[in-house]
Protein backbone atom coordinates (compact mmCIF):
# COMPACT_ATOMS: atom_id res chain seq x y z
CA UNK A 1 0.00 0.00 0.00
CA UNK A 2 2.77 2.48 1.01
CA UNK A 3 4.52 1.28 -2.20
CA UNK A 4 1.85 2.50 -4.38
CA UNK A 5 1.41 6.00 -2.19
CA UNK A 6 4.60 6.66 -1.88
CA UNK A 7 5.32 6.26 -6.11
CA UNK A 8 1.69 8.06 -7.06
CA UNK A 9 2.85 11.13 -5.13
CA UNK A 10 7.18 10.84 -5.88
CA UNK A 11 6.87 12.78 -9.10
CA UNK A 12 5.49 16.01 -7.50
CA UNK A 13 8.13 16.02 -4.28
CA UNK A 14 11.63 17.96 -5.30
CA UNK A 15 14.47 15.49 -5.60
CA UNK A 16 16.14 16.91 -2.64
CA UNK A 17 12.92 16.67 -0.45
CA UNK A 18 12.79 12.74 -1.40
CA UNK A 19 16.25 12.36 -0.68
CA UNK A 20 15.89 13.95 3.09
CA UNK A 21 13.17 11.61 3.63
CA UNK A 22 14.87 8.82 2.61
CA UNK A 23 17.49 9.63 4.53
CA UNK A 24 16.51 9.91 8.05
CA UNK A 25 13.94 6.37 6.84
CA UNK A 26 17.68 5.19 6.63
CA UNK A 27 18.65 6.08 9.98
CA UNK A 28 16.14 4.79 11.54
CA UNK A 29 15.75 1.72 9.98
CA UNK A 30 19.85 1.43 10.24
CA UNK A 31 19.43 1.02 13.76
CA UNK A 32 15.90 -1.43 14.48
CA UNK A 33 17.67 -3.43 11.54
CA UNK A 34 21.14 -3.38 12.96
CA UNK A 35 21.01 -7.51 13.44
CA UNK A 36 19.81 -8.74 9.76
CA UNK A 37 21.54 -5.71 7.69
CA UNK A 38 24.55 -5.18 6.56
CA UNK A 39 24.79 -9.07 7.24
CA UNK A 40 22.06 -11.56 7.99
CA UNK A 41 24.29 -14.62 9.46
CA UNK A 42 20.94 -16.48 8.37
CA UNK A 43 21.58 -16.17 4.96
CA UNK A 44 24.78 -18.36 4.49
CA UNK A 45 23.26 -22.04 4.38
CA UNK A 46 24.13 -23.16 1.02
CA UNK A 47 21.45 -24.47 -1.06
CA UNK A 48 20.95 -28.18 -0.43
CA UNK A 49 22.25 -29.41 -4.02
CA UNK A 50 25.07 -27.07 -3.34
CA UNK A 51 29.09 -28.27 -5.07
CA UNK A 52 30.62 -25.29 -5.00
CA UNK A 53 32.29 -23.08 -7.47
CA UNK A 54 33.66 -23.61 -10.83
CA UNK A 55 37.64 -24.34 -10.47
CA UNK A 56 37.25 -24.51 -6.71
CA UNK A 57 37.56 -21.32 -6.21
CA UNK A 58 36.07 -20.24 -2.49
CA UNK A 59 33.71 -17.81 -3.35
CA UNK A 60 32.15 -16.09 -6.19
CA UNK A 61 32.67 -12.09 -7.44
CA UNK A 62 29.74 -10.21 -9.84
CA UNK A 63 30.13 -6.73 -10.96
CA UNK A 64 27.17 -5.39 -12.12
CA UNK A 65 25.42 -1.57 -12.94
CA UNK A 66 22.15 -0.39 -13.61
CA UNK A 67 22.71 3.34 -15.68
CA UNK A 68 19.75 4.67 -14.41
CA UNK A 69 19.71 8.16 -17.05
CA UNK A 70 21.44 9.29 -19.93
CA UNK A 71 24.16 11.10 -17.31
CA UNK A 72 25.41 7.58 -16.21
CA UNK A 73 25.71 6.35 -19.62
CA UNK A 74 28.18 8.85 -20.29
CA UNK A 75 29.99 7.86 -17.45
CA UNK A 76 29.71 3.84 -18.26
CA UNK A 77 32.92 3.62 -21.02
CA UNK A 78 34.79 5.62 -18.06
CA UNK A 79 34.02 2.90 -15.69
CA UNK A 80 34.05 -0.13 -17.95
CA UNK A 81 38.09 1.10 -19.21
CA UNK A 82 39.09 1.15 -15.13
CA UNK A 83 37.49 -2.23 -14.93
CA UNK A 84 39.34 -3.61 -17.62
CA UNK A 85 42.48 -2.12 -16.74
CA UNK A 86 41.91 -3.51 -13.15
CA UNK A 87 40.96 -7.65 -14.92
CA UNK A 88 37.75 -7.22 -14.36
CA UNK A 89 34.80 -7.53 -15.97
CA UNK A 90 30.83 -6.71 -15.78
CA UNK A 91 27.21 -6.06 -16.51
CA UNK A 92 25.99 -2.94 -17.28
CA UNK A 93 21.91 -2.92 -17.87
CA UNK A 94 20.30 0.02 -19.67
CA UNK A 95 16.99 1.47 -19.25
CA UNK A 96 15.29 1.18 -22.90
CA UNK A 97 12.75 3.72 -23.03
CA UNK A 98 13.96 6.27 -20.81
CA UNK A 99 16.87 7.86 -22.54
CA UNK A 100 18.41 7.07 -25.82
CA UNK A 101 20.52 3.89 -25.39
CA UNK A 102 23.59 4.10 -27.64
CA UNK A 103 24.06 1.04 -29.83
CA UNK A 104 27.69 2.10 -30.06
CA UNK A 105 28.35 1.86 -26.25
CA UNK A 106 26.73 -1.26 -25.91
CA UNK A 107 28.32 -2.65 -28.80
CA UNK A 108 31.65 -1.46 -27.31
CA UNK A 109 30.66 -3.18 -24.10
CA UNK A 110 30.43 -6.86 -25.51
CA UNK A 111 32.70 -6.36 -28.09
CA UNK A 112 35.49 -6.29 -25.11
CA UNK A 113 34.09 -8.81 -22.98
CA UNK A 114 31.14 -7.02 -20.64
CA UNK A 115 27.46 -8.05 -20.63
CA UNK A 116 24.64 -5.84 -21.59
CA UNK A 117 21.18 -5.93 -19.72
CA UNK A 118 17.72 -4.54 -19.46
CA UNK A 119 17.37 -2.45 -16.35
CA UNK A 120 12.91 -1.76 -16.40
CA UNK A 121 11.60 0.42 -19.46
CA UNK A 122 11.42 3.66 -18.13
CA UNK A 123 12.25 3.45 -14.69
CA UNK A 124 9.07 4.22 -13.09
CA UNK A 125 7.69 2.12 -10.00
CA UNK A 126 4.77 0.92 -11.98
CA UNK A 127 5.57 -2.71 -13.17
CA UNK A 128 3.83 -4.63 -10.58
CA UNK A 129 0.74 -2.64 -9.74
CA UNK A 130 -1.17 -4.95 -11.69
CA UNK A 131 -0.61 -8.16 -13.32
CA UNK A 132 -2.01 -6.55 -16.86
CA UNK A 133 0.67 -3.46 -16.57
CA UNK A 134 3.81 -6.53 -16.11
CA UNK A 135 2.33 -8.69 -19.00
CA UNK A 136 1.84 -5.65 -21.66
CA UNK A 137 5.26 -4.37 -20.67
CA UNK A 138 7.18 -7.73 -20.31
CA UNK A 139 6.52 -7.87 -24.33
CA UNK A 140 8.22 -4.43 -25.01
CA UNK A 141 11.14 -5.56 -22.74
CA UNK A 142 11.52 -8.93 -23.79
CA UNK A 143 11.84 -6.99 -27.30
CA UNK A 144 14.72 -5.18 -26.20
CA UNK A 145 16.44 -8.48 -24.61
CA UNK A 146 16.51 -10.00 -28.13
CA UNK A 147 17.29 -6.89 -29.75
CA UNK A 148 20.24 -6.14 -27.18
CA UNK A 149 21.50 -9.92 -27.12
CA UNK A 150 20.69 -10.12 -23.34
CA UNK A 151 19.71 -13.09 -21.35
CA UNK A 152 19.34 -11.12 -18.16
CA UNK A 153 16.74 -8.62 -16.34
CA UNK A 154 16.67 -5.81 -13.41
CA UNK A 155 13.93 -4.44 -12.30
CA UNK A 156 14.18 -0.50 -11.43
CA UNK A 157 13.95 0.14 -8.09
CA UNK A 158 14.04 -3.40 -7.03
CA UNK A 159 10.61 -3.97 -7.37
CA UNK A 160 10.48 -7.76 -7.78
CA UNK A 161 7.47 -10.44 -8.10
CA UNK A 162 9.78 -13.36 -8.99
CA UNK A 163 6.30 -15.45 -10.38
CA UNK A 164 5.26 -13.19 -13.05
CA UNK A 165 9.06 -12.84 -14.31
CA UNK A 166 8.48 -16.09 -16.28
CA UNK A 167 7.31 -13.68 -18.57
CA UNK A 168 10.60 -12.56 -19.66
CA UNK A 169 12.78 -14.72 -22.38
CA UNK A 170 15.27 -14.64 -19.74
CA UNK A 171 17.87 -17.09 -18.41
CA UNK A 172 18.96 -14.84 -14.97
CA UNK A 173 16.98 -12.20 -13.19
CA UNK A 174 18.84 -9.77 -10.34
CA UNK A 175 15.96 -7.63 -9.25
CA UNK A 176 16.30 -9.26 -5.35
CA UNK A 177 18.97 -8.64 -2.62
CA UNK A 178 20.06 -11.39 0.43
CA UNK A 179 19.18 -8.55 2.78
CA UNK A 180 18.03 -4.97 2.22
CA UNK A 181 15.82 -2.95 4.47
CA UNK A 182 16.51 0.23 2.76
CA UNK A 183 14.76 -0.92 -0.13
CA UNK A 184 11.01 -0.19 -0.96
CA UNK A 185 10.23 -3.02 -0.89
CA UNK A 186 12.69 -4.67 1.06
CA UNK A 187 11.72 -7.98 1.34
CA UNK A 188 14.86 -10.28 0.83
CA UNK A 189 15.67 -13.43 -0.94
CA UNK A 190 17.57 -14.19 2.83
CA UNK A 191 20.57 -15.95 0.78
CA UNK A 192 23.84 -15.45 -0.31
CA UNK A 193 23.68 -17.85 -3.25
CA UNK A 194 21.90 -17.91 -6.84
CA UNK A 195 18.81 -20.29 -6.95
CA UNK A 196 16.58 -21.58 -9.23
CA UNK A 197 12.85 -20.60 -10.00
CA UNK A 198 10.66 -23.11 -11.62
CA UNK A 199 7.97 -21.86 -13.69
CA UNK A 200 5.50 -24.60 -12.93
CA UNK A 201 3.59 -24.11 -16.14
CA UNK A 202 5.95 -25.80 -18.92
CA UNK A 203 7.60 -23.08 -19.10
CA UNK A 204 11.84 -22.98 -18.57
CA UNK A 205 12.98 -21.26 -15.08
CA UNK A 206 15.03 -18.83 -14.58
CA UNK A 207 18.01 -18.59 -12.14
CA UNK A 208 17.71 -15.58 -9.52
CA UNK A 209 20.86 -14.05 -8.32
CA UNK A 210 20.34 -11.99 -5.54
CA UNK A 211 22.89 -8.23 -5.39
CA UNK A 212 24.50 -9.04 -2.02
CA UNK A 213 26.97 -6.06 -1.39
CA UNK A 214 24.92 -2.87 0.04
CA UNK A 215 24.36 -0.67 -3.07
CA UNK A 216 26.41 2.56 -3.75
CA UNK A 217 23.72 4.31 -3.24
CA UNK A 218 22.51 3.21 -0.03
CA UNK A 219 25.95 3.53 1.70
CA UNK A 220 27.32 6.78 -0.18
CA UNK A 221 24.03 8.91 -0.65
CA UNK A 222 21.66 7.97 1.88
CA UNK A 223 23.93 6.81 4.38
CA UNK A 224 26.90 9.31 3.03
CA UNK A 225 29.76 6.80 4.28
CA UNK A 226 33.48 8.39 3.55
CA UNK A 227 34.91 4.88 3.12
CA UNK A 228 34.56 1.12 1.51
CA UNK A 229 34.44 -0.12 5.38
CA UNK A 230 31.20 -1.80 5.09
CA UNK A 231 31.80 -3.29 1.19
CA UNK A 232 34.86 -4.90 2.91
CA UNK A 233 33.11 -6.14 5.71
CA UNK A 234 30.47 -7.75 3.82
CA UNK A 235 32.93 -9.09 1.00
CA UNK A 236 35.32 -10.75 3.55
CA UNK A 237 32.12 -12.38 5.50
CA UNK A 238 31.33 -13.85 2.26
CA UNK A 239 34.41 -14.89 0.73
CA UNK A 240 34.53 -17.30 4.67
CA UNK A 241 31.20 -18.37 4.03
CA UNK A 242 32.23 -19.11 0.32
CA UNK A 243 28.81 -17.61 -1.12
CA UNK A 244 28.26 -15.06 -3.86
CA UNK A 245 29.47 -11.56 -3.52
CA UNK A 246 27.55 -9.63 -5.99
CA UNK A 247 28.23 -5.62 -6.28
CA UNK A 248 25.73 -2.95 -7.63
CA UNK A 249 26.72 0.15 -8.68
CA UNK A 250 25.35 3.47 -10.47
CA UNK A 251 27.81 5.26 -12.60
CA UNK A 252 24.87 8.24 -12.31
CA UNK A 253 26.31 8.67 -9.02
CA UNK A 254 30.21 7.95 -9.46
CA UNK A 255 32.46 10.73 -9.75
CA UNK A 256 34.94 10.21 -12.59
CA UNK A 257 37.10 13.36 -11.60
CA UNK A 258 37.21 11.45 -7.77
CA UNK A 259 35.39 14.98 -6.42
CA UNK A 260 31.66 14.85 -5.41
CA UNK A 261 29.70 17.42 -7.48
CA UNK A 262 26.17 17.34 -4.94
CA UNK A 263 25.01 15.63 -2.82
CA UNK A 264 24.00 12.77 -4.95
CA UNK A 265 28.07 11.45 -6.58
CA UNK A 266 30.49 9.81 -4.50
CA UNK A 267 34.24 9.34 -5.72
CA UNK A 268 34.89 6.86 -8.43
CA UNK A 269 38.03 5.76 -6.42
CA UNK A 270 35.49 4.02 -3.56
CA UNK A 271 34.86 1.72 -6.18
CA UNK A 272 38.34 1.22 -7.77
CA UNK A 273 39.39 0.84 -4.17
CA UNK A 274 37.22 -2.35 -3.53
CA UNK A 275 38.31 -3.90 -6.71
CA UNK A 276 42.05 -3.62 -5.59
CA UNK A 277 40.73 -4.48 -2.05
CA UNK A 278 39.44 -8.37 -3.57
CA UNK A 279 42.61 -8.51 -5.95
CA UNK A 280 44.77 -7.83 -2.77
CA UNK A 281 43.33 -9.36 -0.27
CA UNK A 282 41.60 -12.70 -1.43
CA UNK A 283 43.94 -12.97 -4.60
CA UNK A 284 43.25 -16.49 -6.40
CA UNK A 285 40.45 -17.56 -4.30
CA UNK A 286 37.56 -15.65 -6.34
CA UNK A 287 35.45 -17.25 -9.21
CA UNK A 288 34.90 -13.58 -10.99
CA UNK A 289 32.29 -14.65 -13.61
CA UNK A 290 29.73 -12.27 -15.65
CA UNK A 291 26.09 -12.92 -14.43
CA UNK A 292 24.89 -14.41 -17.65
CA UNK A 293 28.45 -17.03 -17.08
CA UNK A 294 27.13 -17.13 -13.55
CA UNK A 295 23.70 -17.80 -14.13
CA UNK A 296 24.76 -20.78 -17.01
CA UNK A 297 26.95 -22.14 -14.55
CA UNK A 298 24.55 -22.65 -11.79
CA UNK A 299 21.77 -23.83 -14.45
CA UNK A 300 23.79 -26.40 -15.47
CA UNK A 301 24.90 -27.62 -12.25
CA UNK A 302 21.65 -27.26 -9.92
CA UNK A 303 18.73 -27.30 -12.36
CA UNK A 304 16.21 -28.85 -10.51
CA UNK A 305 12.94 -27.74 -13.03
ZN1 LIG B 1 17.71 1.67 -11.49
Amino acid sequence: MFLKSYYGIKPVIPRLLQLAIRRIRACVKLRTHADVWPIDEKTAIPPKDWTGWPDGKKFAFVLTHDVDTAKGQERTRHMADLERELGFTALYNFVPERYPVQEELRNYLTENGFEVGVHGLNHDGKYYNSRAIFRERALKINRYIKDWGSVGFRSPSMLHNLAWLHDLEIQYDSSTFDTDPFEPQPDGVGTIYPFWVPSGNGKAGYVEIPYTLPQDFTLFVLMRQRNIDIWKRKLDWIASKGGMALVLTHPDYVNPENGRNGPEEYPLKFYSDLLKYVQQKHRGEYYHALPKDLAKFYSENHENG
